[in-house]
């Protein structure tokens, strides 16, 4: 697994399984944070990596995909810390439900272990110097990550990329397309200076290219 340092504050967890697959340490003045926690054989290291910048605070889900929360386990057997996602996702976590557009339900974590971001008038709450916005679209609960003092989007499934290109989410675990397209609009309301990816690698000043994406995807 590689570390990679995306911004002062941002890095990322990446490794290869069938595709790329990544997780992200934030730094913060008191600690660190985990956003997302990759396949369940990444847990511990995501976990050392964390520690070695400091105390974990919380872990941070962008959705509650198996390959986003399956080191989950791992890391909460170490560490007994909070863990946010959007309400919307939880249910589809705790296998109560499948996923929009697939058959089976999937128990990915125990009940109760996720807990709701909390939500004012409206708008998810920020999180030390992290802004949650809900993206929905590649599942119903996906949000991502502003970190604006590091101008760096965490963007979970939002986007893949390829030689430097935006591409869309991959359509088979994609819940509705439409819904994930029209979620991108939040790099233009952001103009973010990185959209950091876990399915590909981070794009460079991403609004420049969302006239072109959005003509080629809605
Ligand atoms: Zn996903």
């Amino acid at each position: 697994m590689k570390v990679i340092k995306v911004s002062p504050n941002i890095y990322k967890i990446e490794t290869w399984f069938m595709f790329k697959m990544s997780a992200w340490i934030v730094t913060v003045e008191d600690g660190v944070y985990i956003v997302d926690t990759g396949m369940s054989f990444m847990g511990k290291k995501i976990l050392e990596e964390a520690e070695k910048l400091g105390n974990l605070k919380a872990i941070l889900l962008t959705h509650g995909h198996s390959d986003h929360v399956g080191g989950l386990k791992k890391i909460l057997e170490i560490k007994n810390v909070p863990v946010f996602s959007h309400e919307a996702d939880i249910k589809y976590m705790e296998g109560k439900e499948p996923f929009p557009g697939r058959k089976k339900a999937q128990s990915l974590v125990q009940p109760g272990v996720v807990q709701p971001l909390e939500i004012t008038n409206g708008n998810l709450q920020d999180i030390d110097d992290l802004t949650p916005i809900h993206t929905p679209g590649h599942s119903p609960g996906h949000v991502v990550y502003y970190h604006k003092k590091d101008q760096v989007l965490i963007s979970g499934d939002l986007f893949t990329s390829k030689n430097g290109q935006l591409r869309k989410p991959m359509a088979m675990f994609t819940s509705n397309m439409d819904e994930a397209i029209k979620s991108s609009y939040v790099i233009e309301d952001l103009k973010p200076n990185i959209v950091s990816i876990c399915h590909g690698n981070d794009v460079k000043e991403p609004y420049k290219q969302m006239k072109n994406y959005l003509a080629t995807y809605s």
